[in-house]
């Protein structure tokens, strides 16, 4: 059995006392005629592994078996395809989003939102994760990548890319539709210009202000420091801008969520990407509070073509596979200005 390295997790602990090791396993094969196999050249390092390794979301099931190899935005080349496989060939350049499989029967996956399968298997909650140099994946949650896309950029866009994408069209963007995204990091820094794409006027939330910055500078009309006093920065925002007409929540406090939904006008919208306990709200103010969970196979696609088209930028920082301790340990201390990503 050939063998490959993977950072594995054989406990949930804090990120500070290197739980991930270095491990050599058994490299993964392809089982099935609709697989392929991919050399993996990147990885992107996601804020939701570093609540599963350090067990914070274990009450919700994640992870749901120890040992796991971690990572689920993945982006390599196409080395070995099974013998029914007709979309990819071998050299192609292929990418996994956090859905590595779902049933393709039931009502989700025959209404194009296989995301909310309730048999689906998601990538990084087993011993097939994107911490390693090798992964299968059956050819119909494979998404193509261009060759002219560099590795380190394509990655993120499997998890924060889509997510981005589909928490604006979620917000149902129209031209000069006044949006406020909150939380700019890896994934609110794509929100920005997903909505930009859409023409919708953004101004940009966060705590820092280097994300602010980064927000200015891909097009959002406005960044406002988020203040801990909510009254300062509820009086602040509506003196400069008045009321939302959508606000759209990355960052995961629920302090944040609640602000985000007074800051909407009345009838307005909110888009939740986040977990954590929703806030209450005024049913007379007829606001639609909406959830929002990564995306299809089809809006995959379409972030790959707007990306490749509009040249969207991706902030990317680099580290070999074997420091992904230290990526997450960055990330958990606001020290990476947008997306980490490893490469094996
Ligand atoms: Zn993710
Ligand atoms: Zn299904």
């Amino acid at each position: 059995m050939e063998k490959m390295r993977a950072m594995v997790l054989s406990q949930c602990a804090k990120i500070e006392t290197n739980p991930l090791k270095l491990t050599e396993i058994d490299r993964h094969e392809i089982k099935r005629p609709n697989e392929i196999l991919l050399k993996i050249e990147a990885c992107g390092v996601c804020h939701s592994q570093l609540h599963g390794i350090e067990g914070d979301w274990q009450d919700i099931g994640i992870p749901p078996a120890l040992p796991t190899v971690p990572g689920h935005e993945v982006v390599g080349k196409v080395v070995e395809i099974g013998d029914g496989v007709t979309k990819f060939k071998v050299g192609d350049r292929a990418g996994i989003t956090p859905l590595l499989e779902a049933c393709q029967k039931c009502q989700y996956c025959k209404e194009g939102k296989e995301y909310l399968c309730e048999s689906s298997i998601i990538l990084g909650e087993s011993t097939k994760g994107g911490y390693t140099e090798y992964v299968t994946v059956t050819e119909d949650f494979a998404t193509k990548v261009p060759e002219s896309m560099k590795a380190e950029y394509a990655a993120p866009l499997f998890c924060a890319g889509i997510t981005a994408y589909k928490a604006v069209k979620a917000a149902d963007p129209q031209t000069h539709k006044k949006i406020g995204i909150f939380g700019i990091g890896g994934v609110g820094h794509m929100a920005v210009q997903f909505a930009k794409v859409e023409n919708c006027d953004v101004i940009a939330f966060s705590r820092s202000q280097n994300h602010l910055d980064v927000a200015k500078r891909l097009g959002a009309i406005d960044a406002m420091k988020f203040l801990e006093n909510q009254e300062e920065f509820l009086s602040k925002l509506k003196e400069k801008h008045g009321t939302l007409d959508a606000a759209i929540v990355f960052a995961p406090a629920d302090k944040v969520t609640d602000t985000a939904i007074k800051s909407v006008k009345k009838g307005g919208l909110i888009v939740i990407a986040t977990v954590g306990e929703n806030p209450p709200f005024m049913a007379f103010e007829e606001k639609t509070i909406r959830g929002t969970l990564i995306g299809s196979t089809k809006d995959m696609e379409q972030v790959i073509k707007i990306c490749d088209e509009k040249n969207l930028e991706v902030i990317t920082q680099t580290f070999p596979l074997e420091d992904a301790n230290i990526a997450l340990k960055k990330l958990k201390d606001s020290e990476i200005d947008a997306r980490g990503v490893l490469m094996p």
